[in-house]
Parts: structure tokens; C-alpha cells; sequence
């Protein structure tokens, strides 16, 4: 508990600091309301360390329609996994990288980062609440691949991590992902992750749970041997519990994290991918890595292009 709040309050130091140094740099844009703000009324100026606008028109898209009747975007992510999207226990806001990406989002539909509601996604529930509208979007460490693409539709990709392998500090029997055959591991049910170890190491006995987090607690408590699932994820159970466990280091796959999106809604798509290109060339995509996995990963990646596929 005690080093999430301390990963927590580097977090936000991090992010106060660049909303300040933001602040200091006199951007006119930053303080005159956006036309499009103007034109429809809604809050103008923006609240947080981004530069996005809102939009000055939006297209026909009945997700978009819906999301701006209500006033809130409503996004699915994870509430236990450090660096991507983590409730802060101090002031239960969600901190974390997937979650800044969500905020780009709302400013740019409203002006405003704030208005968004999110809601616990665990991997196994993703598709089911964006396909029964439970969710706008969801943005939760979600690797885009063609099984889901038959249900759901994805903007992105916005960040490419790989699986990797977590063990205790002490271990030296696990140095790939071979060596998991024969041993007991920890991932997440309905994540690539479980599919991913099944193919590439047969013979290992994989523990089920439904978050990450309870795969270190399993881990800690010496009931599984390894875990397994993509390197950023791990990198954040690593950095919330200091010296406890190790990366193996060798990634196996290669895990292109898309916003998901609700079948069919092409506008609401382009919209989306549209949002995330401001956000790489505008900065504000550098922006919230370096407050969020720039925590550990201080050299910010080049971001992955957007794949505007053809919908099947
Ligand atoms: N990126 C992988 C997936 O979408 C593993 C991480 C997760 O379960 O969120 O399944």
C-alpha cells in the first residue's frame, strides 16, 4: 500500500510539474476560447496539460451523438494496474496512462477532461461492455487483434508493449518463456496473455485469476512461479512493490493497445484515430507518458501509427 501511494504521488508531482511548465510557456491558444467551444456553447478553455481543442464540428456518428446528449464520455478501463490506470486510494481519482488517453479524448469531444465517468473493466469483460453499450470506448491496455475485431471495432494503436515474464528476485530457473513448461503461471482470463503462454509453453500448468494484481499477490505468496503478461504491465507491479520481482526481459509477442470501440460507428473511428494524430503531433500523447509510464520508462517512444483498417 505504502509504495502506491508513493508511485501515486510521483505520479501526480510529474504531472502538476508539466501542467505547470505547460502553463509558464504563455500559449495563447491555452487561455482563448476554441471556436468550436464557442459554437456550441460547451466549456472552452482547456482544464488540464493539454493543448487538444475541442473538435469544431463532429461527424455523424451515433456513439458520438449519445456520448454529447449526455455530457459524459463513459470509459472502460482498469482500476488495479500501475502506470495505465490505477484508483489513487488517496482521492480515488485514476491515474495512469490508458486514463490520459481518456482525457485527451474528452477534451477534445467537450472541451473539458473532466467529463468522463470511468467504469472497471477487468480483461474477460472488455468486448461484452462496449457491444451492450455499458461503455463509450474502452481503453484499457486492450491489444487489438482479429478475434476482437469481429466484435468490436478499435481506434489505434496508440503504444505496442510485449508479453514478458515476472518472477521473484531470487529466481534463476526461469529465463524464457521454455522454461515456463512444467511450472505454475499467473495471467488473467480472456487476455492474449492467457492465450499467448498456452501456445508458447504447452506444458505450463496457467493459473487464472481476474487482474494483475492479484497475479503478484500469487506470486509474493510463492502459489505460482512466474507471471506473465505484457512488459509495461509488469514494469508497474514492479515499480508498486520494489525489489520484489524481476522481469525476465525477453518479450514473445508484440501487443498493439487500441482504443475499443463499438462495432460499425466508422465516424466515431476516424473521430477517434483523428484525436489520437492531434495528440502525437500536438505533444500531448508525449505529455502523458512522461507523467505516466515515464515514471519508469524515461525515454519516451516514438508513438505507433494509427491502422485506419477497412471494416470486415
Ligand atoms: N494486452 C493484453 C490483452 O489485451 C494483456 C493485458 C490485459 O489483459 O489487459 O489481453
Amino acid at each position: 500500500m505504502r509504495r502506491t501511494r508513493l508511485l501515486s504521488t510521483a505520479a501526480l508531482a510529474a504531472t502538476t510539474m508539466l501542467a505547470l511548465a505547460l502553463g509558464a510557456c504563455g500559449d495563447d491558444d491555452e487561455s482563448t476560447p476554441t471556436t468550436g467551444a464557442g459554437a456550441s456553447g460547451a466549456p472552452a478553455a482547456a482544464s488540464g496539460p493539454y493543448k487538444i481543442e475541442m473538435a469544431d464540428s463532429f461527424p455523424a456518428s451515433p456513439t458520438l451523438d449519445e456520448i454529447r446528449s449526455r455530457g459524459t464520455l463513459v470509459v472502460g478501463t482498469k482500476f488495479d494496474q500501475p502506470l495505465f490506470g490505477q484508483q489513487n486510494p488517496t482521492n480515488e481519482e485514476l491515474e495512469g496512462f490508458d486514463t490520459e488517453i481518456a482525457r485527451i479524448l474528452a477534451q477534445r469531444i467537450f472541451g473539458d477532461t473532466d467529463k468522463i465517468e470511468f467504469v472497471e473493466t477487468v480483461s474477460k469483460n472488455r468486448e461484452p461492455f462496449i457491444q451492450q453499450g455499458r461503455v463509450d470506448v474502452v481503453i484499457a491496455t486492450y491489444t487489438i487483434n482479429d478475434t476482437r475485431k469481429e466484435l468490436v471495432d478499435f481506434a489505434g494503436p496508440y503504444y505496442i508493449a510485449g508479453q514478458d515474464i515476472m518472477v521473484m528476485a531470487d529466481e534463476t530457473s526461469i529465463t524464457s518463456v521454455d522454461d515456463l513448461n512444467g511450472r505454475k503461471v499467473c495471467t488473467v482470463e480472456g487476455s492474449t496473455s492467457e492465450k499467448n503462454v498456452r501456445a508458447e509453453a504447452p506444458d505450463a500448468e496457467v493459473i487464472l485469476v481476474d487482474t494483475y494484481s492479484a497475479c503478484a499477490e500469487q506470486l509474493t505468496d510463492g502459489r505460482v512461479d512466474a507471471v506473465t503478461t505484457d512488459n509495461v504491465i509488469l514494469l508497474g507491479l514492479m515499480a508498486q512493490n520494489e525489489g520484489t520481482f524481476k522481469l525476465v526481459g525477453k518479450t514473445f509477442t508484440e501487443e498493439p493497445y487500441g482504443i475499443g470501440l463499438p462495432k460499425g460507428d466508422d465516424a466515431f473511428r476516424d473521430f477517434v484515430n483523428d484525436t489520437l494524430e492531434i495528440a502525437y503531433e500536438n505533444g500531448d500523447w508525449a505529455t502523458a507518458f512522461t507523467s505516466t509510464v515515464g515514471v519508469v520508462q524515461k525515454t519516451v517512444p516514438t508513438p505507433p501509427a494509427v491502422d485506419r483498417y477497412s471494416a470486415a
